[in-house]
């Protein structure tokens, strides 16, 4: 049976880190670092990630503010807000909960957020880091680099020597975790929805990362004896054995037989969804020492 891969615990032991490098900073500087989360519009899943995004700030000694917009805003009211957010001294971090609501175009609300308060890292700035290979001068997309802790628990961090395979190759997440795979000297390649023969493809990694957004996709055979599998995944699919119109979260792996083959496995949940806002908390500690013109901790 293939070791299973605490996210809980690993993103537990980064928000005691950065709580700890929260309250230092406070106390030698006297720079509490601000979190600021921006949500427009109605939806309630991004209402919830949001409340907890605000929450774990508090609970990591952060300012933390939350700005609720109405969904009729416009790009001009949004794009305003976020450059008052810019020029705020106390906010060291600027989230804007994506999607946005369909009249609204993400891309150019991003590159409105100051690459250094860019904490969720997809600022064209803060992805040519990643791309030129400056792991340290920027922030880095929360789930990628969360998900490249827990490779680093398994093997270290060099990867030299073994071949990893991303299944996806969004801005958001493929992208930039093939790229942290290639800093730490991993043989990446990148597959995708064009990708021929994606089973065999997968036979040759020892580093499997799947963030496609189809439930279950991943079969045991596709995975070579021993590999690392790492589930981006999350899909709300029907559980009737829950009873009427109830439903579970599944990743992309089909989890259970993929734990006989694979070394080491992430669950869906409990994976790497509880790493993506713990790596959002360091992103938000990290913009504020640089701010405060100390160096950053590491995490
Ligand atoms: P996305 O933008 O929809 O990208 C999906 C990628 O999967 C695309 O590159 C697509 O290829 C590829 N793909 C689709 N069907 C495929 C197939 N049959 N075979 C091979 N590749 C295929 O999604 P995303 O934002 O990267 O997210 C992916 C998953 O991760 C989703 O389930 C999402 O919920 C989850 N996620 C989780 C977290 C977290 O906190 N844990 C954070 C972010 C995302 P093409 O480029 O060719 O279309």
């Amino acid at each position: 049976m293939a070791v299973v891969i605490d996210g809980k615990e690993a993103a537990a032991s980064v928000i005691a880190a950065v709580t700890e490098a929260a309250a230092s900073l406070e106390r030698e500087t006297g720079v509490k670092p601000g979190l600021a989360v921006v949500i427009v519009g109605n939806d309630p899943a991004s209402h919830a990630y949001v409340n907890s995004k605000s929450k774990m700030a508090k609970q990591c000694g952060f300012n933390s503010i939350q700005h609720s917009l109405a969904e009729e805003t416009t790009q001009e009211e949004l794009e305003e807000l976020v450059a008052g957010l810019n020029a705020d001294p106390a906010v060291h971090g600027i989230l804007v909960q994506l999607p946005l609501p369909k009249h609204l175009k993400a891309e150019p609300v991003i590159l409105s957020i100051s690459p250094e308060k860019d904490v969720d890292g997809l600022h064209v700035v803060n992805a040519g880091k990643i791309a030129t290979g400056d792991l340290e001068t920027g922030l880095i997309s929360c789930t990628p680099a969360g998900a490249m802790l827990l490779v680093n628990r398994i093997h270290g961090r060099d990867l030299s020597g073994l071949n990893a395979v991303v299944i996806g190759r969004s801005n958001l997440f493929g992208k930039p975790m093939g790229l942290l795979l290639l800093a730490a000297n991993a043989t990446v390649t990148m597959a995708h929805s064009k990708t021929k023969d994606l089973a065999s493809v997968c036979r040759n990694a020892d580093i499997l990362v799947a963030a496609v957004g189809r439930p279950q996709m991943v079969k045991a055979d596709w995975v070579k004896p021993g590999a690392t599998v790492i589930d981006v995944g999350i899909n709300r699919v029907p559980a009737p054995d829950k009873g009427e119109g109830k439903t579970r979260l599944v990743g992309d792996v089909s989890y259970a037989d993929t734990a006989d083959i694979a070394g080491a496995i992430t669950p869906v949940p409990g994976g790497v969804g509880p790493m993506t806002i713990a790596m959002l908390m360091a992103n938000t500690v990290v913009a504020a020492y640089r701010t405060a013109g100390k160096t950053a901790p590491r995490f």
